[in-house]
């Protein structure tokens, strides 16, 4: 359990979207302190490959922003959320994938299979991708 004052320093800082969360392993690699293998970056995000790939293509965008999970973004996180989108879309095309056809997911707390608690978009394809997901 943090203490309270810990908490509101780290609320600040998110509100301030200048948050970083200490051991959270997507800042970490967003920092460079964590080896991965990067396909893009810019400002606002980060690509890179996901470790344990569910498909032949299966990269992550991740703001460098520590936001916990899509239930947290706020109002001035919308431009970012869009800007995630079309970094996810280009990425599809960079790996060949935009004809034949590619899933985004945003997974949202464990019933839905979170388990990285920073927000990020799965950009899967390469394969048939079923309907409804598992
Ligand atoms: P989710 O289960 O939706 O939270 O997705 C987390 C994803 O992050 C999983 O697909 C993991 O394989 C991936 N992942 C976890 N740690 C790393 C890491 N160090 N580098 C790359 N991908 C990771
Ligand atoms: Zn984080």
């Amino acid at each position: 359990m943090l203490p309270f004052a810990f908490k509101k320093l780290i609320y600040y800082g998110y509100k301030k979207g200048m948050m970083r969360m200490f051991g959270c392993v997507f800042c970490q690699i967003a920092a460079r302190e964590k080896p991965s293998t990067i396909l893009y970056e810019d400002e606002q995000c980060i690509v890179f490959q996901d470790v344990n790939p569910k498909a032949p293509v299966h990269v992550l965008v991740v703001p460098r922003k520590h936001i916990p999970s899509l239930n947290e973004n706020m109002p001035q996180d919308n431009a970012l959320l869009g800007h995630l989108l079309a970094v996810a879309a280009h990425m599809a095309k960079e790996k060949g994938i935009e004809g034949t056809g590619y899933r985004i997911v945003i997974n949202t707390n464990a019933e839905a299979g979170q388990t990285v608690f920073h927000l990020h978009l799965h950009v899967m394809g390469g394969r048939i991708m079923r309907w409804p997901p598992g």
